[in-house]
């Protein structure tokens, strides 16, 4: 059976750079443990402590693998008692920054610098008077952080009616959740040019998911089973398996090889395996491996 991963498939760059961030922090304090004794006696205060608000990927793998190093998944800021937080790379509510200050905990801020473009955009926006609309999933992380730096008035959504809620007479800025498709902003754009006299936009959509759809669509349309591998939670890999199963239905979300029935494969002569991005590159090679050496034992 031949076996075909896009070049692009997996971990893109920003949830990449917030792995080793958080890799980084994990080796210093295992460092510090191992060459200061005083840090060692430190092991169970607070000074020892690393902490991810959420989880650092959508990926159990990944956090539960950090979890073994000492990062330990918060929901709420206020359950940190000291230490180091890392903010991951989705970005995080404005006001957080301040209460991490007042709680004297080290910060390492692995927001992906695509979101801090946005959070910086949306800022600017409202400062030159425009009523900012950010095209996005209002629930998503990434959007509560963004929409956190529009003190002013804003609106979030993915629906053009909405923007009826906006006087005609203001001007509107827009910006974009990262990753929506493009039609879903280009539509946006347009019903906004139909209502208002001033309309700028800031395309900051990130290629990295257009890329990983296009080219998994590329391949689910050549193969005959397509596996998709990325957590439950995972926007991105829900969308990539959506796009998947409507080129080619036998197309199958896993998070781990155990998951894998191998009577999807029967009489099939070529597989697609695709990867969202929070699921780091050797995950992909491994289950790739775990099929290949499963399919030539049988
Ligand atoms: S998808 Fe794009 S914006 Fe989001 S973390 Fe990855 S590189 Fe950054």
């Amino acid at each position: 059976m031949k076996i075909i991963v896009p070049k692009n498939a997996g971990v893109c760059w920003g949830v990449e750079r917030a792995i080793d961030m958080a890799e980084a922090v994990t080796h210093r304090h295992a460092e510090a443990k191992v060459c200061h004794p005083e840090a060692r006696s430190a092991e169970g205060s607070s000074s020892a402590l690393i902490s991810s608000l959420g989880p650092l990927v959508h990926n159990p793998e990944v956090v539960e693998d950090f979890q073994k190093k000492g990062v330990q998944v918060i929901s709420d800021l206020k359950e940190a008692s000291g230490g180091t937080v890392i903010f991951r790379s989705h970005g995080v509510p404005v006001e957080l920054y301040g209460l991490a200050k007042e709680k004297s905990l080290n910060v390492v801020d692995a927001t992906c610098p695509f979101v801090k473009k946005s959070q910086n955009f949306a800022r600017r926006l409202h400062k030159h008077g425009y009523v900012v609309i950010v095209v996005g999933d209002e629930n998503h992380p990434e959007m509560k952080s963004v929409k956190s730096f529009i003190p002013g008035e804003k609106l979030i959504t993915m629906n053009p009616k909405d923007i009826e809620k906006i006087e005609a007479t203001k001007k509107v800025g827009i910006i974009a959740q990262t990753t929506i498709p493009k039609k879903t902003l280009d539509e946006m754009v347009d019903a906004c040019q139909a209502r208002f006299q001033e309309v700028k936009v800031h395309d900051t959509i990130c290629d990295a998911t257009k890329v990983r759809q296009e080219e998994a669509a590329e391949v689910a349309a050549q193969v005959e089973c397509m596996i998709i591998i990325g957590g439950e939670n995972s926007s991105n890999t829900k969308k990539l398996t959506h796009i998947c199963k409507t080129l080619q239905p036998k197309s199958y979300q896993i998070e781990h090889e155990r998951e894998i029935d191998f009577s999807w494969f029967e009489g099939i002569q070529t597989l697609g395996i695709t990867a969202g991005a929070s699921t780091p590159v050797p995950v992909i090679h491994r289950v790739k491996q775990y099929i290949e050496d499963v399919m030539t034992s049988a």
